[in-house]
């Protein structure tokens, strides 16, 4: 018998949600939906507690495989299994499982995991198990049934109209849905950390905005095509909502001419934060993010990072603050980004880089610095100047649909 192919997604925290559940779930199904346009999909429903995913009749397994792929990589997906949709029939149920297993490839051990939601269908989950098993016995004679240590668990799920059953059953990245945190701006260079710091963000329900500082026109946009790139990793999975490019090589040139080369860094780095700052309330963003590690580099001191958060009001976070380089690599690889950042590329990072960056700033003296300085004018002007560049992003509309300053944002309803 042919079955109604499905992909049933599991996710643990949104659950956990109150009464905001139903918004949680209606935001990870429109990003779902919106993220698999293109794949062969008929519908997405919500049954008690998961979402299921309808693929079109005459689907291949290898395109079925490819849509849980791409979902296993949407935060707030926890789980994702893929495989057939039955009448509450225990025969059917014996060919759907039948089949499910013959799909997932080389296996020597299997076991049979039977719920039942509603008491309502006859038959116990144990009595499911032993049916089934014993049916799947017989049809691979050469495979051996384990209750601990098998290689593949065939899932029976009975609920009040259908049954589902699946094989294969893989996690996925976790988290909440874009767009149910509100927006963040995130500082995105294109070095290792900050991408995974952007895509932190987005795994906890933010939409990310993110802001490149290029170093043009002292230097060549080669950073920017990097961070373009990397926007493209992020978009897949629908964690960024646009990017800002700051062409910001001549404020570093003019800071570089009157500030000791000991403090550069530090007054960089407050202009970034400033910059970041008036995007993020022209957004109607909560707050900004970066990719700090604790004392990582010269600018990470605390002593520093207390020195650069005195232009902020809004909360600046770190998520990957506590983070060793090697945890952050492993998760740049995962990501996809990691060989993206590990191009070579000058951006303003590397333009008039002083030889031994202060450590230890002191405030009074960086804002003795910083008082002949035109400060708000350059953060009007690189405001004014930044590219902006849209990506698709199911929780957040582009800005040009809105007009230029009031954008709203599907996720603002879901603060
Ligand atoms: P990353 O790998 O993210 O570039 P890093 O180890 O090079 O980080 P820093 O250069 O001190 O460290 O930068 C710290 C954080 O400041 C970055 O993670 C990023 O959030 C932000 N940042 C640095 N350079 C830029 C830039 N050119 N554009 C936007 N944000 C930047
Ligand atoms: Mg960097």
């Amino acid at each position: 018998m042919e079955f109604q192919r499905i992909c049933l997604v599991h996710y643990h925290e949104i659950g956990l949600k109150g009464h905001n559940r139903a918004s949680f779930e209606m935001r990870l199904l429109r990003n779902i939906e919106a993220l698999l346009d293109g794949f062969p999909i008929v519908t997405i429903h919500r049954i008690s507690g998961r979402l299921l995913v309808f693929i079109k009749e005459g689907t291949s397994w290898e395109v079925a495989c490819q849509i849980e792929d791409r979902i296993l990589g949407i935060p707030g997906v926890a789980r994702v299994s893929c495989g057939y949709k039955t009448h509450r029939d225990l025969g059917e149920l014996c060919d759907a499982a039948g089949q499910t297993l013959a799909e997932v490839g080389d296996f020597d051990s299997f076991k049979v995991v039977a719920r039942r939601n509603h008491t309502d269908f006859e038959m116990h989950s144990m009595d499911m198990n032993r049916e089934i098993g014993a049916y799947l016995c017989d049809l691979f004679p050469d495979k051996k049934v384990k209750m601990k240590g098998f290689d593949v668990k065939v899932g029976v799920e009975v609920i009040q109209s259908a049954g589902y059953v699946y094989a294969r059953s893989l996690p996925g990245v976790g988290g909440l849905p874009v767009g149910s945190s509100g927006k963040i701006v995130t500082l995105l260079s294109s070095g290792i950390d900050s991408p995974v710091a952007t895509w932190r963000m987005a795994r906890r329900g933010a939409v990310p905005i993110a802001v490149h500082f290029s170093g043009r026109p002292q230097t060549s946009a080669t950073s920017e095509y990097l961070v373009d790139d990397i926007a493209h990793v992020l978009e897949h999975t629908g964690c960024i909502g646009r990017l800002y490019v700051v062409p910001f090589g001549d404020y570093q040139r003019e800071i570089s001419l009157s500030v000791p080369p000991k403090l550069r860094v530090i007054m960089y780095r407050r202009l970034m934060f400033r910059v970041a700052q008036a995007i993020a309330r022209k957004e109607h963003a909560k707050g900004i993010a970066t990719g700090e590690s604790l004392g990582q580099v010269a600018s990470q001191t605390i002593d520093n990072i207390f020195v650069t958060n005195q232009v902020m009001e809004l909360p600046v976070l770190r998520p990957l603050i506590g983070s060793d380089k090697q945890e952050i690599i492993r998760d740049a690889q995962q990501l996809g980004t990691f060989d993206i950042s590990s191009q070579d590329a000058p951006d303003c990072c590397t333009l008039f880089m002083p030889r031994s960056p202060e450590t230890h700033a002191k405030l009074p003296e960086v804002l003795a610095c910083e008082e002949p300085l035109p400060i708000d004018d350059w953060v009007q002007e690189l405001v004014a100047h930044a590219e902006v560049h849209e990506y698709a992003c199911p929780a957040c509309k582009p800005l040009k649909a809105h007009g230029a300053d009031r954008s709203s944002e599907e996720s603002e309803s879901a603060d």
